[in-house]
């Protein structure tokens, strides 16, 4: 899969992506992820992306042309037009089951605003949609678009040491994850739960179903009225509400 970001600060997107997982994942081939710079397309002399916004008020607007020609450039070196993403606080909340979808995609292309955001008519002549990553305003659209590649990346085979375990985690089936530890057995005269030191693999496997259970009634019960709970899973949520 390919990622590509056009944003007017590409050495900040680069700095985050280039570390940990996602920077082995790039280079092993896992995934390619690829920053355009929106300034290298402007057509002013002074190299301007953005201009004060029709009708008065404050801040910037940043200009339609240089984004157009960016994204034409992305789209004729792919070959192809590619599925464009404004990270925009007016889109709809990113989720797990939005991430799952576009990590089937072979390529998407994310455009990151900046100042008051961006021409209108860049919205309404190429952008596909447009995704938030919650309800509060950042100063651009960079945190946002590594938040969506980070999140897209590690769905794709590879990226992560073994398949399994993004199915592990929050959100992948549903619900929040379950407790975890790890050495020392002992830690602060709070003890690990006896059960995950038995070695028997199903009792391990129902204690974190049930401990995933509750965690998800405690912080997120809303997530329970979605999830896809067996009769075993709802008796067990019964008899502790
Ligand atoms: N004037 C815009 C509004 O009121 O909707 C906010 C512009 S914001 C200061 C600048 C840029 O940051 C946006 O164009 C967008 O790309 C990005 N941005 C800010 N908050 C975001 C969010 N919650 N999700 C996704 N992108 C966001």
């Amino acid at each position: 899969m390919k990622i590509n970001i056009m944003t007017l600060f590409p050495e900040m997107c680069e700095a985050v992506l280039s570390e940990s997982i996602i920077g082995r994942a790039r280079k092993n081939g896992y995934i390619e992820i690829e920053c355009f710079n929106i300034r290298d397309y402007t057509c002013d002399k002074h190299n301007r992306v953005d201009d004060a916004p029709y009708g008065g008020g404050t801040g910037m607007l940043m200009q339609a042309q240089p984004i157009f020609d960016c994204f034409k450039a992305v789209c004729e070196k792919s070959g192809k037009k590619s599925r464009l993403i404004f990270m925009s606080p007016c889109g709809k909340v990113l989720t797990q089951e939005k991430v799952k979808e576009l990590a089937f995609e072979d390529e998407i292309t994310l455009l990151c605003g900046h100042y008051e955001g961006v021409d209108q008519r860049v919205i309404d002549s190429i952008v596909d949609e447009q995704i938030s990553i919650g309800d509060y305003v950042l100063t651009g659209g960079e945190l946002p678009a590594l938040i969506l590649a980070d999140s897209v990346a590690r769905m794709i085979d590879g990226v992560l040491p073994n398949a399994e375990a993004k199915e592990l985690e929050s959100h992948y089936n549903g619900l929040l994850e379950y407790p975890q530890y790890t050495r020392p057995f002992e830690w602060n005269g709070v003890k690990v739960p006896q059960v995950l030191l038995s070695g028997h693999h199903e009792n391990i496997e129902k204690w974190r179903r049930e401990q995933s259970l509750l965690t998800t009634l405690k912080y997120r019960p809303d997530m329970l009225e979605k999830a896809r709970l067996s009769e075993a899973d709802k008796k067990f949520l019964k008899d502790k509400q």
